[in-house]
């Protein structure tokens, strides 16, 4: 044992992604005395301006898009009770597809050794016991999603794997009632028919889910720091819930264990099961 506090790293791509996929377990380990560290990899520059204006809109302006979010952000480490935030600054690639991707300082074209070499610096610094990034598709396939991955794989490489490493995922089951959910709200929510749709599926059946962390207690928190972003569109989506139903839907946070040196029993229900 040594007295360095138990750390948890999050390695997420844009600013709010803090929120949506982990700001129940930041919160919740963060309130346990876990030192809690989240890594920004972009700079949200290609997301909604003030007023909802859309990259390449007439007056969005990336660096002003930047300059919002990385408020946005702080204040949602406040809420969450993050202890370190590390900004990694790459240029926001936009979704797949987007001129953005290959424009100059994008995290997609950034080299994974490169960034990987920046965040393996962290983790020596930092230690952490967990880590937590996206899976291989980047959740959802967003090419910065998918880069954040590429860089964790790496870095934990470089830096010497953590004891625990884990991807994000949504069971099905809750993928389907967050799509009712919306579609009573009035929200758009298309469900592509399976094999129709040239993504990877979303999400994971419940029983490929490794690790299921109960962060109900904080899901006032998890909403309150979503709405510190509420300048991103698709963030209004979450708040047209209201905490309680968010809380039911969003409350309970999944997770994919890909390595692990504790030989705690799965499925478990703690990041830090056999640390502890
Ligand atoms: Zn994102």
């Amino acid at each position: 044992m040594t007295d360095r506090p138990l750390t948890l790293m999050a390695v997420h791509a844009h600013p709010d992604d803090e929120a949506t996929g982990t700001g129940g377990v930041l919160a919740r380990y963060a309130a346990e005395g876990i030192r809690t560290v989240l890594v920004t990899c972009t700079d949200g520059a290609c997301g909604d301006g003030p007023g909802g204006v859309k990259p390449g809109e007439a007056g969005h302006d990336p660096a002003a898009v930047a300059a919002m979010r990385r408020q946005e952000l702080e204040a949602s480490c406040e809420v969450l009770g993050i202890g370190h935030l590390e900004l990694l600054g790459y240029g926001d690639s936009g979704m797949m597809g987007w001129a953005a991707n290959d424009a100059p300082g994008s995290f997609w074209t950034t080299p994974v050794d490169e960034a990987a070499a920046r965040l393996a610096d962290l983790m020596r610094h930092y230690r952490p016991d967990v880590v937590v990034t996206y899976d291989e598709n980047g959740f959802y396939g967003h090419p910065d999603h998918i880069q954040a991955n590429r860089i964790t794989a790496r870095a934990l490489e470089l830096a010497g794997t953590a004891p625990k490493v884990y991807w994000t995922t949504a069971p099905r089951s809750m993928m389907a009632r967050f799509g009712e959910v919306m579609r009573e709200l009035g929200a758009e929510w298309e469900e592509p028919e399976p094999g129709e749709s040239e993504m990877p599926e979303i999400g994971l059946p419940d029983e490929e889910i490794t690790t299921w962390v109960d962060a109900t207690a904080f899901g006032g928190r998890k909403f309150d720091a979503l709405a510190a972003h509420a300048s991103q569109g698709e963030n209004i989506f979450f708040l047209k819930m209201g905490k309680e139903r968010f809380t039911e839907l969003m409350g309970v946070e999944t997770f994919v264990r890909v390595h692990d040196t504790t030989g705690a029993e799965l499925p478990e229900n703690d990041l830090f099961a056999g640390l502890r």
